[in-house]
């Protein structure tokens, strides 16, 4: 067995234990002790929301969606969590729970959302995840999952030309890690908990069924845009008339046509406008990856009059002329973007990049250095910070770089071309 993999074993095997299940007051094998929960979701919570895109950059709308999840996870079976809620910038239609109460939802969801009790039916799912400690063992699960992931990405980005890099790196991420999966009953769980929720903070648990019926109608019109949703979240249908059936029966008096519009309106009102400008950036993206440049470029810069503060836009930007070899302009997009939002991995990733395919080898390393703190050992990164001391002439330097990437993955081009310096320079004897 290969090192890391016993690694993760016995990360997996101490991580388990016994201990009871908050809802049911059951006790049951498996799970984590809270502490553990909590600071495992501490831990990963940014390096989540980093391959998410990031932060929506909307503080207003941050601490109003914060504060709408918090509301209802007070009313939780786990009110005494560190609850965290945040926006993703990323199209995807999603929202996940890590454990210890770290919550995201995706601009791509909240964009469809009509009023404050939709949104509350959402987070109050994801807190019933929480509550009910479904998240735990899910997310060990997608820990492994998404580490055995990683490596087939770098295989198959060793296998493309280097400007590709950026997008092979950018998509790898963001597809791997959110992918939660629960059981049929866990889902069924963590509706019946999340509206019981919703209800006791004050919400028309009547929301909870449009936004599943957004989803629904969504899934009917463009069954892609629900994939990632689907595979941790299935059966819309089934929920939808499992949780008008709840009404009935435990919450009939509480049916109303009323529902918390004015303060949702408000807060996502940024978000709704700058929308239309992220749907012409994902098709661009598109584009690029067909080598469509000048059509990419077209589309990018419209999106960037319509929100012309939007850090990402700016970068997919930069990525495009990167792919096109136009380094200037690529330099001064990613400036840009940098300027509006500094801590965006794929920004820095990208700065690097770019600035060491022009021969900037040192100020390619401080961005690099920034990237591999935002979303630590990328294998990609890692192998530019080796590539760049090797430029340099910092052997040693290098050869921890390398060792490092081996120490990730022993297979691609990367892994390859790391050996065979350390081989040269004597750090490692050709009888492994
Ligand atoms: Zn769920």
């Amino acid at each position: 067995m290969p090192l890391h993999k016993l690694f993760l074993l016995l990360l997996f095997l101490s991580l388990s234990g016994c201990a009871t299940n908050p809802v049911t007051g059951e006790k049951q094998f498996n799970l984590m002790s809270e502490d553990k929960e909590m600071a495992m979701g501490d831990s990963y919570y940014p390096v989540y929301t980093q391959v998410s895109n990031g932060l929506f950059q909307d503080k207003n709308l941050q601490s109003y969606i914060n504060q709408t999840g918090k509301k209802c996870a007070a009313k939780s079976h786990r009110p005494q969590l560190n609850y965290e809620f945040n926006v993703v910038n990323t199209s995807v239609i999603n929202a996940y729970a890590l454990p210890g109460g770290k919550i995201s939802i995706t601009r791509g969801l909240l964009n469809l959302m009509e009023n404050e009790d939709q949104l509350a039916g959402v987070l109050s799912h994801e807190i019933g995840h929480v509550a009910a400690r479904h998240v735990a063992s899910g997310y060990t699960r997608s820990v492994l999952t998404g580490f055995g992931l990683s490596l087939l990405d770098t295989v198959m980005a060793a296998k493309e030309v280097k400007n590709r890099e950026y997008y092979n790196t950018a998509a790898g991420l963001a597809t791997n890690l959110i992918v939660m999966k629960y059981s049929r009953d866990q889902e069924r769980e963590a509706d019946a908990l999340g509206m019981e929720y919703m209800v006791k903070a004050g919400y028309n648990p009547v929301g909870f069924v449009q936004a599943m019926q957004i989803l629904q109608s969504l899934s009917q019109r463009e069954p892609s845009k629900l994939e990632i949703m689907f595979q941790s979240h299935p059966m819309p249908l089934e929920r939808i008339e499992n949780a008008k059936a709840q009404i009935q029966s435990n919450f009939a008096t509480l049916q109303s046509n009323t529902f918390q519009v004015d303060e949702f309106l408000k807060n996502t009102n940024y978000l709704k406008k700058v929308s239309l400008a992220y749907k012409q950036c994902d098709q661009a993206e598109e584009l690029t990856k067909k080598e469509k440049f000048g059509d990419a470029i077209i589309k990018l810069k419209n999106a960037l009059t319509i929100a012309p503060d939007e850090a990402l836009i700016h970068t997919t930007l930069s990525a495009t002329y990167f792919a096109e070899k136009k380094y200037d302009e690529a330099t001064n997009e990613i400036k840009q973007s940098l300027s509006i939002y500094p801590d965006l991995f794929m920004s820095r990733f990208l700065a690097g990049l770019i600035l060491h395919t022009t021969n900037n080898f040192k100020t390619s390393i401080t961005h690099l250095k920034i990237a591999d703190k935002l979303v630590p050992d990328n294998v990609n990164v890692v192998f530019y910070l080796g590539l760049n001391y090797e430029k340099l002439k910092k052997i040693e330097t290098a050869a921890g770089y390398y060792k490092r990437l081996l120490q990730l993955t022993t297979k691609g081009e990367k892994a390859e071309y790391a050996y065979k310096r350390l081989c040269e320079w004597g750090y490692i004897s050709h009888s492994r």
